[in-house]
């Protein structure tokens, strides 16, 4: 339970925080999530200091505060969010919300919301409460928490298995199969030097995991390359795509690789400084990943003259993220790790020449950082003699949806989705989403094709849905999510993803007409060509997919009669304007 909030203890409380941290300002989106966890809300008091103290006008503040949407400045005692991942939705959230709804009915000081996946996909459904994560949820979890909020039970003393998070491994290959140990890759790269490191990374192939692809050691050669009296390394744990979870496994199982990886990157490109922002979902790996980073401290890993070596210093700080699906683009990620919106950026320049306070700054994904130590130790060969193409290696999937098995599989690249699906226990299925919500729908004919670069590229998310699913279902879930998570920075993306949505609901309730289809066509179309990020760029994928492989979808969710244009412009834009109001947005 958050303490109560008074002038004075708040201003102790933020007054302490702000001098710990020197008044630093690019933190401030870090003090906020820490005043919010003491108090439950974002008392004026605090604002007020924050203003003063910063030297930022208060409406800036609140401007970050409205871009964030696990920030709030209204008090609440239990925070809940139930996970709207279309997975969850499968497994039944909607009644579970509703029963909950149904029993805290007379209950004061609770506020009952649906947030974007929360990375449990695999044992979904799935809630936070007051931050904090709880799947499995049934009825009798459901009734459990009930029970808890009634009797007021502060949240430190419910039940710990509430709030117990396994990982459910399923196939290791030859990365999970292999235990690195803490500084072994760091001492055979001080061995041998940063050029061979670099080397192996190259002849390895590694490409970012994180869905992109760019190649890893060209990133951090063209980082090292540019001058700068510091460079920063960061990893992005921000792993929002709906249906990904590998992430959070790798982090909970094996941080000291993903750290280790970090550290070889500051190595190479020569940073002092690092950075792992966390998904404001996965707060509950906070104080294993920080012991991770006190138990390398002691162990000479991490701080100054690292493993003996005068001159190689490197510390990791690790920020959180407060619930901003944008924020895994990597520009945004550095906004919002200087503590601001997490707007992306214009680029060129791009981050490794101009990113974090203007340093050049490599920002890997999690798995990226922990295959490099593989590769260090390991060797470029043992990496590449799995792979196909131009995708070298093995990789994550995170497996949900309908099939017995859900999980993480590591697969060779190049696999084929019906062998992923009789390895789940998915099989049948009408169709899969590879690569979350802004990847492609795959429907049953194409399950010989394979994930890859060269077929399917994905950042490692696998959702099945079977034959009894409908799938615009899903696809109304995905605009939902987009409309929702589209920073409002562009029009196209701003505008696109609502009318996509309204038009998708149409669709569901059966009073879509043939306007709209085309209507649909050309908003995807526009998006897909105008957007400012990758967001609005490839939020159309699976809805182009479908329009392309499964139009009987549409077509069966027509209105009988065709009366003309029946889709509101006017009432959709007004909407919009609204939003661009309200994010406070600087460019349409
Ligand atoms: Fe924001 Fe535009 Fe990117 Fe959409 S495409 S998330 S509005 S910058």
């Amino acid at each position: 339970m958050s303490s109560p909030a008074n002038s004075q203890n708040v201003g102790d409380f933020v007054n302490q925080l702000l001098h710990h941290h020197a008044d630093d300002d690019g933190r401030l989106l870090q003090f906020l999530i820490e005043i919010q966890g003491r108090y439950g809300y974002l008392p004026d008091e605090a604002l007020n200091l924050l203003s003063q103290r910063l030297r930022h006008p208060r409406a800036e503040i609140e401007s970050v505060i409205s871009f964030y949407s696990f920030l709030h400045r209204i008090p609440a005692r239990y925070r809940i969010y139930f996970s709207d991942n279309i997975t969850d939705r499968m497994l039944g959230s909607a009644g579970l919300q509703q029963r909950l709804r149904d029993g805290l009915t007379t209950s004061k000081g609770v506020e009952i919301a649906s947030t974007s996946c929360t990375g449990l996909c695999d044992q979904g459904p799935a809630l936070l409460v007051n931050g904090h994560a709880i799947g499995l949820l049934d009825h009798q979890r459901i009734d459990d928490i009930i029970d808890l909020i009634q009797r007021q039970i502060p949240l430190k003393e419910w039940p710990a298995e509430l709030f117990s998070v396994s990982n459910s491994i399923h196939r290791r290959d030859r990365q999970m199969q292999f235990d690195a140990m803490p500084g072994d890759a760091l001492r055979l790269a001080l061995d041998r030097g940063g050029a061979w490191l670099l080397q192996q990374l190259e002849a390895s192939g590694l490409r970012g995991r994180g869905g992109a692809g760019f190649p890893t050691a060209r990133k951090w050669r063209l980082c090292m390359d540019t001058l700068a009296s510091d460079h920063v390394v960061v990893c992005n744990a921000d792993e929002g795509e709906p249906g990904t979870f590998k992430d959070r496994v790798i982090l909970s199982t094996d941080a000291h690789s993903v750290i280790e990886g970090m550290t070889l990157c500051a190595r190479v490109i020569g940073a002092k400084q690092g950075f792992i922002y966390l998904r404001a979902e996965y707060r509950f790996l906070l104080p294993q990943l920080q012991s991770v980073l006190i138990q390398r401290r002691q162990q000479g890993l991490l701080g100054k003259s690292i493993l003996g070596q005068v001159g190689f210093d490197f510390d990791i700080d690790i920020h959180l993220g407060a619930g901003a699906y944008i924020c895994g683009e990597e520009s945004a990620l550095i906004e919002s790790l200087e503590g601001k919106r997490g707007i992306p950026r214009v680029r060129p320049p791009f981050p490794v020449q101009h990113g974090y306070r203007g340093l050049p700054t490599v920002v890997n994904n999690v798995e990226t950082f922990w295959s490099a130590t593989r590769i260090a130790i390991k060797g470029a060969e043992w990496f590449k003699q799995a792979g196909s193409g131009q995708s070298a290696g093995t990789r994550l999937i995170s497996v949900s949806g309908d099939c017995s098995r859900p999980g993480v599989y590591e697969y060779p690249f190049g696999t084929r989705i019906d062998t992923i699906l009789e390895d789940c226990g998915g099989s049948p299925a009408l169709a899969v989403q590879i690569a979350g919500a802004a990847g492609n729908l795959v429907p049953a004919d194409e399950f010989a094709r394979q994930l890859s670069f060269e077929d399917l590229p994905t950042g490692g998310s696998f959702m099945v849905f079977g034959p009894q699913r409908n799938l615009m279902d899903v696809l109304q879930n995905f605009a939902g999510f987009f409309r929702h998570e589209s920073c409002g920075f562009c029009t196209s993306c701003r505008n696109g993803t609502r009318i996509v949505d309204d038009i998708m609901r149409r669709f569901l309730t059966g009073s879509a007409c043939h306007t709209d289809l085309e209507r649909l066509q050309s908003i995807l179309h526009l998006m897909q060509k105008s957007s400012f990020c990758g967001l609005g760029c490839s939020a159309p994928t699976a809805f182009v997919d479908a329009l392309q492989k499964l139009p009987a979808i549409f077509d069966g969710c027509l209105a009988l009669t065709d009366n003309g244009p029946c889709f509101d412009v006017e009432a959709s834009l007004s909407e919009s304007s609204d939003l661009l109001r309200e994010r406070g947005s600087d460019h349409a």
